[in-house]
């Protein structure tokens, strides 16, 4: 299999992948904001934007790194519990102060509505990376923090509403087997939903993020983070990672059904979907 700008075996890439987060780890969240130019905050809003979470929504996010989808989450459907609660507070004027604070009080215990988050991560500096940046920004119920690989995920069946992966799809060995994790965890009427790199459809701005990709992510990697093999990796596996018709195929395959995609800036990134009916 490619491990970037090598060839390695399909053993070895586990193992190498996880060397590159365990160095990347602690300026991850930096890089990210460099190297996107702070784009990847858009596009990570926009999977929000397509997840629609309901009040009581378990949402397992794989490959969740340093929180980033975990921490949107929670802020999103803390926003939509009050203000749903606010509605139905409006329509209630028949209620007395003290019925009225009970309310408030029961909305103060649960500010989720019952949402939760998993996030999984098979690499432990990053999930402390995204342990202590919950504590740093308050994030204190509602979040879990899971060591376990995309291939075998320590959960039983049918249990979480929506499966999201950002930008860890690629970085998975066996990506069929990852799928069908996915589909094993997800409840009948499941949504599957994965951010990752994709292949851009414009030949100018081909050219450019080439450019910019090869020669400038890893001088960057080397400026910041001392580590110019680790963004080598980085800019080498989103090449070699499927087109967005040939990924749309290999989540099919997996059993998903209705599967969709949106390519975002220009085939920069690409939104898949499927359900499992
Ligand atoms: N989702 C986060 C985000 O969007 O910022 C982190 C993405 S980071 C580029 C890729 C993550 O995938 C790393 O945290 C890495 O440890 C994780 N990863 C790689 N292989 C994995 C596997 N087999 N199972 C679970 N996580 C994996």
């Amino acid at each position: 299999t490619h491990f970037g700008f090598e060839t390695v075996s399909e053993e070895e890439k586990g193992g190498k992948v996880y060397q590159v987060f365990e160095s990347v780890a602690k300026k991850y969240d930096v890089m990210n904001d460099m190297m996107s130019l702070g784009i990847h905050r858009i596009w990570k809003d926009l999977l929000l934007w397509k997840m629609h979470p309901f009040p009581g929504t378990q949402l397992l996010d794989v490959a969740g790194g340093t929180g980033d989808i975990a921490f949107r989450f929670l802020n999103h459907v803390q926003a939509q519990h009050r203000e749903k609660q606010k509605r139905h507070l409006r329509t209630q004027q028949h209620l007395s102060w003290e019925e009225i604070a009970k309310k408030y009080q029961d909305e103060e215990a649960d500010p989720l509505g019952g949402c939760r988050v998993v996030v999984c991560d098979i690499n432990k500096e990053m999930l402390k990376m995204g342990k202590q940046k919950a504590c740093a920004q308050g994030y204190k119920t509602g979040i879990a923090w899971v060591l376990g690989d995309a291939e075998e995920l320590p959960f039983d069946d049918d249990k979480f509403d929506i499966y999201t992966i950002a930008f860890g799809i690629r970085n998975v060995t066996h990506i069929d087997q990852a799928l069908q994790e996915a589909y094993r965890v997800l409840k009948p009427g499941g949504r599957f939903l994965c951010l990752e790199f994709s292949r851009v459809n414009n030949p100018l701005i081909s050219r450019l993020y080439d450019l910019y990709s090869f020669q400038v992510i890893p001088v960057l990697g080397e400026v910041i983070a001392g580590d110019w093999k680790s963004y080598q990796y980085l800019v080498e596996s989103i090449r070699q990672f499927p087109p967005q018709e040939e990924f749309k195929e290999i989540i099919e395959d997996a059993g998903f059904q209705k599967v969709t995609y949106e390519s975002l800036t220009s085939g920069i990134v690409a939104i898949h979907s499927g359900f499992k009916l």
